[in-house]
């Protein structure tokens, strides 16, 4: 996101879809929810941070992570100088699975639409996927013990940084230490991100240059077609 202009369109893009997200009906999740949980942050941010679906406070409050693995994430994004609000805050399904269940596949692939639609307002620079469901909409296939903690590209060319789901950490102590180690490459990874974002940019810009230059009528060639007329 760069201008103002951009800004304000991205604002009605999200506030747009935050309301189609609390009308949706797209998967039965919709029928068990108090409220969806659209997702909240800073709409100008250049990370997205992804979880897996609404807990219990977060059905209440329609809230992303604001129950206690929210206050674990709270915790990493101090550790790095960062704010709740530096960031944006969403899942990959938007209403709370019955009794915190693994959100199923029919209703993460149901609710992409939504997300879908957040990453193209939002344009990230880099995704920090949160457990291994939102892993698995970036880098299917990919183990989470494998891959957490450094930066990757999806299929579609995201930067993607995966984390262990802050939630594990409550049930696994171990992981906390881990999660603390992962985020401090966050900054660096975002750096990383967006020098090679930039430059695939310029990159682009010149290609059409050279294309539209390509494409130019040639005068000396029409000079030469002219001639050869009489
Ligand atoms: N866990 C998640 O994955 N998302 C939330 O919003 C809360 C807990």
């Amino acid at each position: 996101m760069d201008t103002a202009g951009e800004a304000v369109g991205g604002a009605a893009a999200l506030a747009h879809i935050a309301a189609a997200v609390r009308s949706c009906t797209l998967c039965p999740l919709a029928s068990g929810r108090t409220r969806a949980v659209p997702g909240e942050g800073n709409l100008l941010s250049d990370v997205l941070l992804v979880g897996e679906g609404p807990g219990a406070r977060e059905d209440a409050t329609g809230r992303p992570f604001v129950g206690p693995a929210g206050q674990l994430l709270t915790e990493l994004l101090e550790a790095i100088g960062w704010e709740r609000g530096d960031v944006f805050i969403t899942n990959v399904v938007k209403c709370r699975p019955p009794a915190n269940r693994d959100p199923e596949p029919a209703e993460i692939g149901a609710c992409s639409v939504h997300l879908d639609a957040q990453e193209r307002a939002l344009r990230p620079a880099v995704v920090v996927s949160l457990g291994r469901h939102s892993l698995q909409r970036y880098l299917p296939g990919a183990r989470i013990g494998a891959v957490h903690g450094r930066l990757r590209r999806s299929y579609s060319g995201q930067h993607v940084f995966p984390m262990y789901h802050p939630a594990a950490a409550l049930h696994q102590a171990s992981l906390r230490e881990t999660l603390f180690r992962d985020i401090r490459g966050l900054p660096a990874a975002l750096l990383a991100a967006r020098e090679t974002l930039g430059s695939e940019a310029e990159r682009s810009v010149e290609a059409e240059e050279a294309a539209a230059r390509a494409n130019e009528p040639d005068r000396h060639g029409d000079d030469t077609e002219q001639m050869t007329l009489f």
